[in-house]
Formats: structure tokens, C-alpha cells, sequence
């Protein structure tokens, strides 16, 4: 029998987020791999194998998914919100790339989820209605100035920033200083969304300003939204702001 990888998306949180054929990739597995608390969401049954690892051996997690799926076995692979944005898709084709000939040869499917920007974006408006980008502010696989020319870059463009990775404890002073940065391109009214375990039963979603934009606010489960100049806020009486980027820009220099 030949085997099956599938790297599965499941979504921000709660399972309303996860789509049918993420539900069926899940049931068609006979092995499951991923981080511990993302597996923790896909429930128990007795005849799936579950190998949970821990959040940083995502090298080591895709290599030994892709054995196990070599010797036959129909293997799902999960990550939170989208294999593909900042996650384990990348991860198996690093994998496979380097790995044994025999991993190319093996049926591999990557089913999308809903990522923790969309989740964000959906709870306060159409911040992404426009132009956007995204960027990890995790420096373990990249130089910071690298980071510093891109947020240079996308500020000074107009694009709309949704920034990923925004502090750890091992990386405690890296969003303080990218707001710095953005602080020379936007004007201090510039809305910023800060979520925080969208989707979950602790979530919280909160729109600010940059110039009263805190590090302190954000934590690993955070994703971030830095408007462009075109972003927009509407308060309403008795319900939350609407944050939105037109659908047309004027190309006005901040
Ligand atoms: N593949 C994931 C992203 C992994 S990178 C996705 O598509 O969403 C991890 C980062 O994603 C976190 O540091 C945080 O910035 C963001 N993130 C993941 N889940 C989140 C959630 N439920 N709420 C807010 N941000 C989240």
C-alpha cells in the first residue's frame, strides 16, 4: 500500500473553524503528527496513532511524518490556522527537498485552514480590504535588518501589515522596535489591531493607535495589524469600531 502525507489547517481555534476537508483529512489519517496543543484539538480515537511534538522541532516533526507515510501509512500532518503561512508546509518541502529520493515520490496534499490574520481581520471590519503584506517579526531564521528593510518597504509602499510572530521570551524587544520603525513612515493615528487568541475562549481583539501601540499588549498567541494611511475607523453606538481599507487608494504619501 502506498502511503499519504496530508499537512492539515486547523483554523485559529475552535472547531467551527475547521472546513470539511480538513475534518476529512483528519478521519482518513491512521497517524497524526504536530505540536502537542495544536493536536490536542483533534479528538481522541483509538485507532489513530498520535505522535505530538514540541513546538520547535519542526524539522524533525516533518522528517518523521514523511517516514511514516513512506512505509505506507496515510499520515495528517496539523498546523494551526494555514499550513502554508508560516508553518509546516514549508517545513515538509525543506524535507523533501534534502530527504531520501523515495519522499518525492509520495502522494502528498496540503488541505488550507482559516490564518490567524483572516480571523483577526474578520472581527473589526475589512482592515485588508486593500493592498497588503505580511511579515514574521521572528528573527530565528532571519537577520532583523533584514526585517527592518521590509517593514521599511511595505510602510513606505502603503501596504496594510499584518505581522506574525510579534514577541516571545526569547524575542522580547523585537516588536518594540519595529513599531519604532513604522513610526517613521505613518502617522501617529494609524489604527493597529492587536488579537489575541482569536477564535479561542480567551480571545481578545482591541484596535489602538500607533503612536499608543504597547509591545506589552502582545504575547506568541497575538497577530497584529498595522493600517496603511488609507485605513479607516468608524465608531458605532453600542457596538465595537468598524476598522477598514478602502477598495480604492488615492496613493497619498504618509
Ligand atoms: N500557521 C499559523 C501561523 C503560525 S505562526 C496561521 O496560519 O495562523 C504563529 C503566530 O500566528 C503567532 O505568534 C501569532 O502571531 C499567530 N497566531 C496563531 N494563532 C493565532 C490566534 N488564534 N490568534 C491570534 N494570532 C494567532
Amino acid at each position: 500500500m502506498s502511503g499519504q502525507l496530508s499537512i492539515v489547517g486547523l483554523g485559529p481555534g475552535d472547531s467551527c473553524y475547521l472546513t470539511a476537508q480538513a475534518a476529512a483529512a483528519l478521519a482518513a489519517a491512521q497517524a497524526l503528527y504536530g505540536y502537542g496543543r495544536y493536536l490536542e484539538r483533534v479528538p481522541i480515537r483509538p485507532d489513530q496513532a498520535r505522535h505530538p511534538s514540541d513546538n520547535r522541532e519542526e524539522g524533525s516533526r516533518a522528517a518523521a511524518a514523511l517516514a511514516h507515510a513512506a512505509q505506507g501509512t496515510s499520515v495528517a500532518l496539523v498546523s494551526g490556522g494555514d499550513p502554508g503561512v508560516f508553518a509546516m508546509a514549508a517545513a515538509v518541502c525543506e524535507a523533501i527537498e534534502s530527504g531520501p529520493e523515495a519522499w518525492r515520490a509520495l502522494d502528498v496534499a496540503i488541505v488550507p485552514g482559516v490564518t490567524a490574520m483572516l480571523a483577526v481581520a474578520a472581527r473589526m471590519g475589512a482592515p485588508l480590504g486593500h493592498d497588503f503584506c505580511t511579515l514574521s517579526l521572528s528573527d530565528n531564521r532571519k537577520p532583523w535588518e533584514l526585517i527592518e528593510r521590509r517593514l521599511d518597504a511595505a510602510a513606505s509602499a502603503g501596504f496594510v501589515i499584518a505581522l506574525y510572530n510579534p514577541i516571545s521570551q526569547a524575542r522580547p524587544w523585537q516588536l518594540g522596535t519595529a513599531l519604532q520603525r513604522l513610526r517613521r513612515h505613518l502617522s501617529q493615528s494609524t489604527p493597529v489591531i492587536f488579537g489575541h487568541a482569536v477564535g479561542r475562549s480567551d480571545e481578545r481583539v482591541t484596535v489602538t493607535t500607533l503612536a499608543a501601540a504597547d509591545p506589552a499588549a502582545a504575547d506568541m498567541a497575538t497577530l497584529i495589524i498595522v493600517g496603511s494611511s488609507e485605513t479607516r475607523v468608524i465608531t458605532r453606538p453600542g457596538r465595537p469600531p468598524l476598522v477598514y481599507t478602502p477598495r480604492s487608494a488615492q496613493g497619498a504619501h504618509t
